[in-house]
């Protein structure tokens, strides 16, 4: 039977508490103990692919297609495993079954009543995930802040289960947050003592706390939490800022986080070796040479609407010892006169996946400079419909050809709807999502990445490439690389008569791991930090 590790939050939100679940789950595999994770939205929508960036962030696509939350990648990135649907769960989805149930006849006769039948369903899923993973432990992030008015039915669900499936196998983390008072010059526990009060009130007594800080947290401090939130003093685990995101495991493991889960869930004690992430966060401090890449794109001031992609790019950069110097790009700026100049120091061009007409022409701009002067060009998703649309305006010489999502009445529509997109009229969960095959053409960038001949890919999208166009644009040197395996669908384009411009119609920075780039975000740095720019110095020693 699988045992259980909760883990809630105190005090305010953004204080990492994903990257925490992460970690955690990331020192028990590097003691070979089995994990699985789920993130509980307490939100009211069924997933997140309804909510713009600007709301949720990224959102993130498991393999098997589900739209989820952006911690899912944290989650897959930390601990190298795949995760499927069942590892988010929403408000809405559990009361969108539990109605469901109640229409059948399922409960006639009763009152349907968040206790119990909510939390039932809340605890279903916890016991479905441990099922289907089989895992040895199975971490449970409660999303949001406790106290929130939506997040209580969760929070009694974790609370029951410590009689569920017995005190031993159970055990909840509350990550925290302690200010600091600059007239005071000191941290502050109260906000922490007040959110464990909260906890407790409703039942559940923390027995680990996790103090995330931007300051060194003294002894004294533990002291204090350990008192009046009664833990154990060795239970109170700092958790100060750190450089780089991938340093938290290491940290967690050094001031005892790892020991105490074990012992705490009796789980058998097996050797620990977290060599891979000390090196990987040592390379990230380094003062590596830059590669600088441009991320275009029109959500750019929310730099977590592209979490996946920046950090697929900072593995890249990585792979090659180069430290990534991201240029982020908002789109409608390039749409102003000169704009290209945002472009000057670019070595290389991202335009990331998106929806709707806003800051589009921007994005096709950046396509064009990047063809015309021969700078890398990586489109994903929107970025090769931008990339399609920019060729097909140069070979046609007409500026109409578009996506008929940005332009219906388009003459010519490189970037059209797919077949069986053409009736959906729901927007939630009815885009083309999760894995599908691309057969690789052999010889061309695509394939050469890889490696390989068949490849799996994420996808999320209505739209496609229209093969109307094929020949024409054919004809002119863009290259279909990568197709479906039944030829009717483009996967990968690339342009011959240049360095490297590919794009993808999935979504490759869904499976790049720390320590293993995902090949074609490798290639593309590959070539970008090939590429001088004005002014650039090419590095020594210069070749002859
Ligand atoms: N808006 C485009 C489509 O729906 C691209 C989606 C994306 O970039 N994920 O096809």
């Amino acid at each position: 039977m699988s045992k259980y590790i909760f883990v809630t939050g105190g005090v305010v939100s953004s204080v990492g508490k994903g990257i925490t679940v992460a970690s955690i789950g990331t020192i028990l595999k590097s003691r070979q103990v089995t994990v699985s994770v789920q993130k509980l939205d307490p939100y009211l929508n069924v997933d997140p692919g309804t909510m713009s960036p600007y709301q949720h962030g990224e959102v993130f696509v498991t393999q098997d297609g589900a739209e989820t939350d952006l911690d899912l990648g944290n989650y897959e990135r930390f601990i190298d495993i795949n995760l499927t649907a069942d590892s988010n769960v929403t408000s809405g989805q559990i009361y969108r079954s539990v109605i469901g149930k109640e229409r059948r006849g399922d409960f006639l006769g009763g009152t349907i009543q968040v206790v119990p039948h909510v939390t039932t369903e809340i605890k279903d899923r916890f016991k479905r995930l441990a099922e289907k993973s089989q895992a040895e432990v199975v971490i449970i992030e409660v999303g949001g802040t406790v106290g929130d008015i939506e997040g209580q039915p969760f929070l009694e669900a974790i609370r029951q289960m410590r009689n569920d499936v017995g005190r031993d196998n159970v055990l909840y983390i509350h990550v925290t947050f302690l200010p600091y008072l600059t007239s005071s010059l000191e941290l502050k526990t109260k906000p922490t003592q007040h959110s464990v009060n909260e906890l407790r009130r409703i039942g559940i007594q923390p027995d680990i706390i996790v103090c995330r800080s931007d300051y060194p947290i003294s002894e004294a401090i533990r002291g204090k939490i350990s008192l009046f939130c009664d833990v154990t003093k060795e239970a109170v685990i700092p958790l100060p800022t750190v450089d780089t995101i991938y340093e938290v495991p290491v940290v967690l493991e050094e001031e005892g986080l790892g020991k105490l889960v074990v012992n705490k869930l009796g789980l058998k004690a097996r050797g620990t070796d977290l060599s891979q992430w000390r090196e990987l966060a040592q390379r990230i401090k380094e003062h590596l040479e830059p590669v600088n890449i441009a991320l275009v794109g029109k959500y750019v001031e929310l730099q977590d609407a592209y979490f996946s992609v920046r950090e697929a790019l900072c593995h890249a950069a990585l792979n090659h010892n180069r430290c990534l110097n991201l240029l982020w790009v908002h789109s409608e700026d390039l749409e102003e006169d000169g704009g290209e100049a945002l472009l000057g120091s670019a070595q290389g061009i991202i335009v990331p996946g998106g929806f709707g007409v806003r800051g589009i022409e921007g994005m096709v701009k950046a396509a064009s400079y990047a063809r015309t002067n021969k700078i890398p060009y990586f489109g994903l998703c929107l970025g090769m419909h931008v990339m399609v649309i920019e060729f097909a305006r140069y070979v046609l010489k007409s500026p109409e050809p578009n996506s008929t999502e940005f332009y219906a009445a388009t003459p010519y529509p490189v970037i059209d709807l797919l077949p069986e997109q053409k009736k959906v009229k729901s927007k939630g969960a009815t885009m083309r999502l999760g894995n599908y095959p691309c057969q690789l053409v052999p010889g061309r960038h695509g394939a050469k990445a890889y490696g390989d001949s068949l490849v799996y890919e994420r996808h999320r999208h209505r739209y496609e490439f229209n093969n109307q166009f094929r020949t024409v644009l054919q004809e002119a040197g863009m290259v279909f690389s990568g197709l479906s395996p039944d030829g009717k669908l483009v996967e990968i384009c690339e342009l011959s008569n240049h360095p490297w411009m590919v794009s993808c119609q999935f979504h490759p920075e869904f499976n790049s791991r720390p320590n293993r780039p995902h090949p074609l975000f490798r290639d593309f740095i590959g070539s970008a930090k090939e590429t001088l720019r004005e002014g650039a110095q090419p590095s020594l020693p210069l070749s002859t």
